[in-house]
């Protein structure tokens, strides 16, 4: 296991040590949320990345060793993470780019990035003998939670849901059998609600931009790109941002690698927002200090990314200001586009909120925030399953014919298929 060697708050840089604290700094409040660090010098000395590379592990934990869990720690049974990265060449083709790599996370148990946070909560939750968490999502963050807890029977889960959100995210927690409060608000409301009723009935929280854990859940995508691409970075990776959590994991993610020494230098992010949910790429774009961001309502067919004050703003957006990256904001018509473009490029499905990286990736090549001759990885943080109605409403097509040899051909034809 890396030690941890303490936990750092990100406004004030406040210390304390990792069972001082469960959440967000004492001193700045919600703002103030925690950097989990280690000792590099000891895991430089102890752990290097070809043992790594030899570890017959297929998921995230072939990185334990870069984790907060002890060795011997119990962690979920399902799969989580070892996601496929894809060489896309006919969008690097495309777009003038010297490769587009493209992260499937839409691959993982319950069909998104958000697993890995939950993975790593719910190893914590099980090394202290917690048994109830609780998480507040936009649905994706709720499905993974309530999935991998499902592969734990001495867990209960209880989930604070907007019931707007689409139909397959909330069979999908049915499905697992979470406790699930179907909150008549927005996702914004429903996770006040759900930090309410951790305070009060002692449920462990695996609220974004709260837990540290899911930051250090989410650095695996981050891990596995490098190792994927033999310890290297691309140099731009794009991924949509709501809260801004999973851009902060990233970063976290690199930012190891780095001070680890098995990556030379950091990929510049660039996250991408909905035109109707843009409170970190405005801020970004006026220079705001973090503490003078303010919420504004969100609205978008993305839903996994429709943030009013997004939680992980701090870390996020020094993510992108560290890294020198940037965001884009791509519309709703630009992000439903992207749904079929994106899979016939690639041939991955993802929900609105993932193929919104696509359209993004468009519009920083247009804005010269990414040039000729460059590496970009996409990361694909959703599945497309998840929001079927959206899918459908992206294409058109489809011949309706009688059940007859006859009616085939004469469709067949008229499509020039024959
Ligand atoms: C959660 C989520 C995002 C955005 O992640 P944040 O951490 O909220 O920025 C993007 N895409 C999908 C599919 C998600 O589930
Ligand atoms: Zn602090």
């Amino acid at each position: 296991m890396a030690d941890v060697k303490a936990l750092r708050c990100v406004i004030g840089g406040c210390r304390f040590e990792v069972d001082e604290v469960s959440y967000t700094c004492p001193v700045h409040g919600e703002l103030g949320t925690l950097d989990i660090l280690y000792d590099y010098a000891d895991l430089r000395a102890r752990i290097d990345r070809d043992a790594i590379s030899a570890s017959p592990r297929a998921d995230c934990w072939r990185y334990k060793a870069l984790l907060p869990v002890a060795p011997a720690a119990r962690v979920p049974p399902l799969s989580v993470g070892w996601t496929p990265l894809y060489d896309a060449p006919r969008i690097a083709q495309q777009l003038g780019l010297r490769s587009v790599w493209v992260k499937d996370d839409g691959a993982n148990p319950t069909g998104s990035l958000k697993d890995r946070a939950s993975a790593l909560v719910l190893a914590r939750a099980l090394e202290q003998g917690i048994g109830a968490v609780s998480a507040a999502s936009t649905g994706n963050a709720a499905a993974a939670l309530a999935g991998l807890g499902a592969s734990l029977p001495e867990i209960d889960i209880v989930i604070f849901v907007p019931a707007s959100a689409p139909a397959a995210k909330i069979a999908q927690l049915l499905v697992y059998g979470a406790e699930v409060l179907l909150v008549e608000g927005s996702y914004d409301e429903a996770f006040d609600l759900c930090l309410e009723a951790c305070a009060s009935y002692g449920w462990y929280s695996r609220n974004t931009g709260v837990n540290p854990f899911t930051t250090e859940g989410k650095k695996t995508a981050a891990l596995e790109i490098a190792e994927q691409l033999n310890w290297r970075a691309p140099d731009a990776l794009m991924v949509s941002v709501g809260d801004g959590s999973i851009i902060s994991g990233i970063h976290k993610g690199f930012q190891d690698l780095l001070e680890l020494g098995w990556i030379d230098a950091l990929p510049r992010l660039i996250g991408v927002q909905a035109e109707g949910s843009a409170v970190l790429a405005n801020a970004f774009e006026q220079g705001l200090a973090v503490a003078d961001i303010a919420a504004k309502a969100a609205s978008t067919i993305a839903d996994s990314i429709a943030a009013e004050l997004p939680r992980d703003r701090a870390k996020a957006l020094r993510a992108v200001r560290a890294t020198g990256g940037a965001f884009v904001t791509v519309s709703d018509a630009a992000i439903l586009a992207a749904i079929p473009e994106f899979a016939q490029l690639s041939g991955v499905f993802a929900e609105p909120a993932a193929a919104a990286v696509y359209a993004g990736l468009k519009a920083a090549v247009s804005a010269g925030l990414i040039e000729a001759g460059e590496s970009v990885c996409l990361v694909s943080t959703g599945n497309g399953l998840k929001d079927v109605a959206r899918a459908r409403e992206s294409v058109s097509g489809g011949t309706r014919v009688a059940a007859n040899r006859a009616a085939v051909e004469r469709a067949l034809s008229k499509a020039g298929r024959i």
